[in-house]
């Protein structure tokens, strides 16, 4: 006869302890407010996961405030503008000049570093290496998820509320009624070639680079090691690609009449990243919410994923506080609504500068003229330039 399930019983019920469900997890208990985080992966495998880099000021703020770790002001590299580049020439954007704002490069593995050993350190009840496989009950005040750890064991969490931050492929948000969601997305014809490698910095600033032969970003990590991408067919093989072929096809995307010269070094990552932008809606339904990746994934040219994953977590945060302390789910009820305006202004301007930057697929070349033109339009007029400054430092949090 199969094994009864052992139960488990919190508040708030979290799936995925990627930054959005942990961030979460960290503020509800600094609020007294029990609850469980259960992740697939194991702690080493996400360490070294490499992805997002650029945290806007207010995510930096959520981690210090909140008391996860000040290491970001330490370790993190404050940046203060990007350079554009196109036509062989790069147009500088000062945003702290521009919009009074700055962005902090700190890789997502440190958040995640940051995020995990809080939880340890305030004893929080994070389960790794355990993914969840059913989720029951959820349009019910005593919703229910199933999960089975390492050794075998079966659990069932009942909680008063579930959250979704399981990623871009999430599970829970599979499980919402199709009928009474929608979904809205874009694929892209094209892929990023990333590369991680032992070299020392390029230039100061991100430099975002239109080219003929297609866009490529040069961007840092530290002083030793800096991350690149450039836009390649969504089946590159990387195995294809030798250090010296990497490194003349980055170098032909900046080159320019001032004999801009990448530092190179050996390569030591190379992933071939796909995107879409990708929007569910609504975020919740009865007693689930969706945060992060779950519920929503943007191209990464603006540099939102990440923190668009903790501006939801402010927004359900407070709306689960309200929920606890005073009965009322007003604010839960808004949760969708309210985040989904921001997640609608980050998927346009990530839209926006993913088509600006990258060269159209098939060569059309008046697509490409006219990014040119675009390009040429925001760099030549402080409005343009200010845009640009605002919503990639980002706008205010709800
Ligand atoms: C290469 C790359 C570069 C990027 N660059 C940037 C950037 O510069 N700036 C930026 O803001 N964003 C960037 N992003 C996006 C950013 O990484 C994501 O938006 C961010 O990770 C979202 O966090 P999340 O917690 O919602 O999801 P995730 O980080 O994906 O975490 C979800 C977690 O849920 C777990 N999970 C999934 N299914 C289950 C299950 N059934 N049971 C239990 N656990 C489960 C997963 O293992 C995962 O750990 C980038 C992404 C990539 C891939």
């Amino acid at each position: 006869m199969a094994k009864s399930p052992h139960i488990l019983k919190t508040k708030v019920g979290i799936i995925g302890g990627g930054p959005a469900g942990l961030m979460l997890s960290h503020l509800l208990a600094k609020t007294g407010i029990e609850n469980i985080v259960v992740e697939m992966r194991d702690h080493e495998t996400i360490r070294n996961t490499h992805r997002a880099g650029i945290l806007e000021a207010q995510a930096v703020s959520m981690l210090t405030d909140s008391g996860v770790d000040s290491r970001v002001l330490t370790d993190g590299d404050e940046h203060a503008g990007i350079d554009l580049r196109f036509n062989g020439e790069s147009h500088p954007l000062d945003f702290r000049e521009l919009v009074d704002a700055t962005v902090t490069l700190y890789a997502q593995n440190e958040v995640f570093v940051d995020l995990s050993a809080a939880r340890q350190r305030d004893q929080g009840d994070v389960r790794y290496g355990c993914e969840v496989t059913e989720i029951l009950d959820m349009d019910t005040s005593t919703p229910k998820f199933r999960f089975t750890d390492a050794q075998g064991n079966q659990f069932e969490v009942h909680a008063d509320v579930i959250v979704g931050a399981d990623g871009s492929r999430s599970f829970a948000r599979r499980q919402m009624p199709q009928t009474l969601c929608q979904d809205f997305k874009v694929t892209y014809p094209f892929a990023w070639f990333g590369i991680l490698t032992e070299a020392p910095k390029s230039a100061p600033e991100l430099i975002y680079a239109n080219s003929p032969h297609g866009f490529a970003l040069i961007s840092q990590r530290s002083e030793n090691v800096q991350r690149m991408y450039f836009q390649c067919d969504p089946n590159e093989d990387v195995n294809a690609w030798s250090d010296d072929r990497i490194w003349a096809e980055l170098q032909q995307r900046v080159d320019g009449p001032d004999n801009f010269q990448l530092k190179t070094g050996p390569i030591f990552d190379k992933t071939v990243l796909g995107f879409r932008s990708f929007v569910r809606e609504p975020l919740s339904h009865g007693r689930m919410f969706l945060i992060g990746d779950a519920g929503h994934t943007v191209p990464p040219t603006g540099a939102k994923g990440l923190n668009l994953a903790f501006a939801d977590v402010k927004v359900l945060f407070e709306a689960l506080d309200s929920f606890f302390s005073t009965g009322s789910d007003k604010l839960l009820e808004g949760y969708s609504d309210l985040a989904l305006k921001r997640v609608w202004k980050a998927q346009n301007f990530s839209y926006w500068m993913t088509s600006m930057l990258h060269t159209p697929v098939g060569g059309d070349p008046f697509m490409a003229k006219r990014a040119l033109g675009e390009l040429e339009t925001v760099t030549s007029s402080r409005f343009g330039q200010q845009y640009l400054a605002e919503s990639y430092t980002g706008w205010p949090h709800a």
